[in-house]
């Protein structure tokens, strides 16, 4: 965060733990000061930034609520004035609280809606106008298979998933004139915090490569669509041991 900082600007939604997390190192690695975002676990959120550090890069975590839409637009805000551009955006934060539709919960429909699709517009909106006028920029979205296939279960994440990847296509299609990509990666079953308490065994028989992802598999893949994937737009990349196929 010096004056003459120089290095490009990586901001990952949900970098504290996890996929985001990994997203976050991805990043550093490659070179880009990297502002993560979290909701609550402080802990984790200083410990993913003391990593980033650790790697040579310049880092800082924001905490707030990606479904705050005021909260969005003052923390962006706050990471142009600190860092002066934003050349990736990753739009992960994402939770789950899966119900049977029939007996799903208005909050349940309404917490997983707005946390995993509605934050992206509220982050992107702001974000996105920045990148319009640095006339470049990368954003990839969190989709997962859920919202190509659907799960039972996951009514609320299967639409909320389903509706990142529309977004990702129109907004393909409205920020290419302007240099900017955007893409998103659908993850299948990865080992983090949000599939702990899945029955592993069962799952692994149904995915061809017979093992659980790995948050660095997801990663790898976002870092390929941010930074190198210079003629690739519009494009969901299934990331999920042949899961999809
Ligand atoms: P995770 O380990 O549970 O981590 C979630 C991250 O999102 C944490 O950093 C958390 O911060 C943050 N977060 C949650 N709600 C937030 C909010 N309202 N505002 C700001 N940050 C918030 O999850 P994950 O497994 O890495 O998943 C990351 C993304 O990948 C999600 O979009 C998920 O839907 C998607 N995905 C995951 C899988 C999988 O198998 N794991 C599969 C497909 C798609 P705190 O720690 O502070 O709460």
């Amino acid at each position: 965060m010096t004056d003459n900082n120089t290095a490009k600007v990586a901001l990952v939604t949900g970098g504290s733990r996890g996929i985001g997390k990994a997203c976050a190192l991805e990043f550093a690695k490659a070179g880009y000061d990297v502002v993560i975002n979290y909701a609550g676990n402080d802990e984790a959120a200083n410990k993913t930034v003391s990593e980033i550090k650790d790697l040579g890069q310049n880092a800082t975590a924001k905490k707030f609520d990606v479904s705050n839409k005021e909260a969005a637009e003052a923390a962006i805000a706050e990471i142009v004035a600190e860092f002066g551009r934003i050349d990736v955006l990753v739009n992960n934060a994402g939770i789950t609280r899966d119900n049977l539709f029939m007996r799903m919960k208005d909050e349940e429909w309404l917490a997983v809606i707005n946390t995993n699709l509605n934050s992206a517009y509220f982050v992107t909106h702001p974000v996105s106008k920045i990148m319009i006028k640095q006339r470049s920029g990368a954003i990839v979205n969190m989709a997962s298979v859920s919202g190509i296939y659907g799960n039972a279960g996951q009514a609320n994440y299967s639409a909320a998933k389903a509706g990142m990847v529309g977004f990702t296509k129109a907004l393909a299609k409205e920020l290419a004139s302007r240099n900017i990509r955007v893409n998103a990666v659908a993850p299948g079953f990865i080992q983090t915090d949000m599939t702990k308490d899945l029955p592993v065994d069962k799952i692994v028989e149904r995915i061809p490569l017979k093992t659980l992802g790995q948050p660095e598999d997801i990663a790898k893949t976002v870092k390929f669509l941010a930074c190198d994937a210079t003629y690739i737009t519009g494009q969901v990349i299934g990331v999920d041991g042949g899961l999809v196929i």
